[in-house]
């Protein structure tokens, strides 16, 4: 469950209202949100692929600015050279079907996760709320991107 105070903090970092939010996934040492678990049907009936959504506006902005810097292109080529990348990356994507699939099967979605897995780099975003969700080894691009970024979750830089 997803407390009140919680879902205003993601609207106020969003600058919208929040929707679907499950539960909040990552939290910043200050207490805040970093991360949400979000339904995979959204309550208008929107399928919602984004199971674990960055929502802190330090953390989007710095990922938004690692996105520009080319590491996406940087990302793609290391996934088509390192098999145990590439094998690290499939299973993330396996996993979060999974998890996903443990809160609603929307079959719309089918086989697509998130960030462009299991075989792009599309969508740092995504692949760096999941590594923070789950923790490092779950995502090995999401932990590169977090070795990458000019941000951390161990220090408050919430605004
Ligand atoms: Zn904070």
């Amino acid at each position: 469950m997803v407390s009140d105070a919680d879902v205003l903090e993601v609207t106020r970092q969003l600058g919208r209202p929040a929707r679907g939010i499950l539960e909040v996934a990552a939290r910043c040492v200050c207490g805040r949100p970093v991360v949400v678990k979000t339904t995979p049907r959204l309550e208008d009936g929107t399928p919602f692929p984004t199971l674990f959504y960055l929502t802190q506006t330090a953390a989007t902005a710095a990922v938004s600015t690692l996105e520009a810097s080319g590491f996406m292109v940087e990302m793609q080529q290391r996934l088509a050279e390192d098999d145990q990348i590439r094998a690290g990356y499939l299973l993330a994507h396996r996993s979060y079907l999974a998890e996903r699939d443990q809160i609603e099967v929307v079959p719309e979605l089918n086989d697509f996760s998130a960030g462009g897995m299991p075989i792009r780099v599309k969508c740092l975003h995504a692949l760096v709320a999941h590594s923070l969700a789950k923790g490092e080894g779950s995502n090995p691009i999401g932990d590169l991107a977090l070795e990458a970024l000019d941000w951390s979750i161990k220090v408050c830089s919430c605004n």
